[in-house]
């Protein structure tokens, strides 16, 4: 089996991981700044090796939906965004992980959508220091 990147973060304590990488942590859910062009782009994956959606536990199942409430109040008043979009494919990652990403009341017309993947298709993505930064103002203004 190939390593898996998000299994690899999971195995550290939450202190020795960078800000970006522990925008929030739960019983059952790490969060972290994605590497994206987009401020505010969000992964929400299970702290346990899952590939579908269909094999998270009760309890698994039963924090999502506050974790994804949360993270879009977070997004809101963190980079202002008027909503969030959330998207679950798990192709480039098998473990299983959501995409929770700030809707921008000026998104251009373009990226609306599934196009709003194109921040991570065509753009350069936003630094690690800048990932840090932003993922510190969600994590302090996560409810
Ligand atoms: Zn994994």
């Amino acid at each position: 089996m190939t390593e898996c990147t998000l299994c690899a973060g999971n195995a550290r304590p939450e202190s020795a991981l960078p800000p970006r990488e522990r925008v929030r942590v739960t019983e059952h859910w790490r969060v972290i700044a994605h590497r994206s062009a987009l401020p505010g782009w969000m992964l929400v994956f299970p702290r346990r090796h899952v590939e579908s959606l269909a094999d998270l536990t009760e309890g698994e199942a039963a924090e999502l939906g506050a974790v994804l409430r949360a993270g879009t109040r977070a997004l809101v008043d963190a980079v202002g965004a008027d909503r969030s979009y959330v998207m679950q494919f798990s192709e480039g990652i098998r473990h299983l992980h959501f995409s929770l990403v700030p809707r921008m009341a000026d998104l251009p017309a373009d990226r609306r959508g599934a196009k709003i993947g194109a921040y991570n298709a065509q753009d350069t993505p936003l630094g690690e220091e800048e990932r840090d930064r932003i993922a510190l103002s969600l994590r302090s203004r996560w409810p």
